[in-house]
């Protein structure tokens, strides 16, 4: 594995295409080396960027309580056999950056974290420039942050493709994430509820399709019920919504694909986690 620290090297290097790129923010996990996996399968070559992006935090957010753990990170990304690791400096990669507006950003996470999306979006979108890479890849866990680069290399007419992988979770179902190390064990195995519930939730949606009811109505009930329910198991709701999966708007009667996305802080750790369902309507 080759280490990048600057432009220099990055433009003097010659990976084998298709080349993937793989954004993270390091304190590397198994949600992570999944989308290098994948990369694999689809005999990518890989480049993984690690770089804690401060334009992504707010001024109250956990920006420098973020766990770094580079050299781990670097272990780990040998082992899987990924060919490119880039490790931008802030001074170099920031210099005269082009700061992006977000599309698709006043729901969720873009309406409780103002500023959040245009930073990961301006980050991303100098990746993009500086590497050029065939494809990108995404967890399905950050569900708006890839729906909204979708949205970008769409508008830019990017060469660029976007893969998005499935959210891997622990075996309690918990979504791995770099903010459960701020979790004790106990509290990893109550965090499973937040997935837990979800899954109701998406079960509910499709009875309901298997009865003669109204949709709008139901969606509305399911919501508040959840929403107390977690409330009453102690953790704080940022949001609990059920959008339509591909504009993230309100549902409305004949919709198919839906998203159910929860933001949640437990004991001052913020947990997001979501399922995208289709339902069986024709
Ligand atoms: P982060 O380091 O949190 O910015 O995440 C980097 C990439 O890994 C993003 O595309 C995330 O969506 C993805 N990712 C993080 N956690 C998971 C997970 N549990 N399953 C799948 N992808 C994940």
């Amino acid at each position: 594995m080759e280490t990048i620290e600057n432009f220099n090297k990055l433009n003097s290097i010659k990976p084998r295409e298709p080349l993937a790129l793989i954004p993270t923010m390091g304190n590397l996990h198994e949600g992570h080396l999944s989308l290098i996996r994948h990369a694999k399968k689809l005999n990518l070559s890989t480049i993984v960027s690690i770089f804690i992006n401060p334009l992504q935090f707010g001024p109250s957010e956990d920006f420098s309580k973020y766990p770094r753990t580079l050299e781990k990170d670097l272990d780990l990304l040998r082992k899987e056999q990924c060919d490119f690791v880039f490790i931008p400096d802030d001074k170099e990669l920031l210099l005269d950056i082009k700061n992006l507006e977000a599309p698709l950003n006043d729901v969720l996470c873009g309406k409780s974290r103002p500023g959040h999306f245009d930073g990961v979006l301006t980050i991303v979108n100098r990746f993009i420039e500086v590497i050029k890479p065939d494809f990108c890849i995404f967890g399905q866990k950050d569900f708006q942050q890839q729906l909204i680069i979708k949205e970008h290399l769409k508008k830019i007419n990017s060469i660029t493709q976007l893969i998005v992988h499935p959210i891997v979770r622990d075996k309690n179902g918990l979504a791995l994430s770099s903010r459960n190390n701020f979790l004790s064990e106990p509290r990893k195995v109550k965090a499973a509820k937040i997935y837990f519930h979800l899954k109701e939730i998406a079960e509910q949606i499709l009875d309901f399709d298997r009865g003669n009811h109204k949709f709008l109505e139901h969606i509305k009930i399911i919501k508040d019920f959840y929403q107390t329910k977690y409330s009453e198991e102690g953790f704080e709701v940022d949001y609990l919504e059920l959008l339509n999966a591909s504009s993230l708007e309100s549902l409305k009667e004949g919709d198919k694909e839906i998203l159910i996305a929860v933001a949640i802080n437990y004991e001052g750790v913020r947990l997001i986690d979501n399922i995208c369902l289709t339902r069986p309507i024709s």
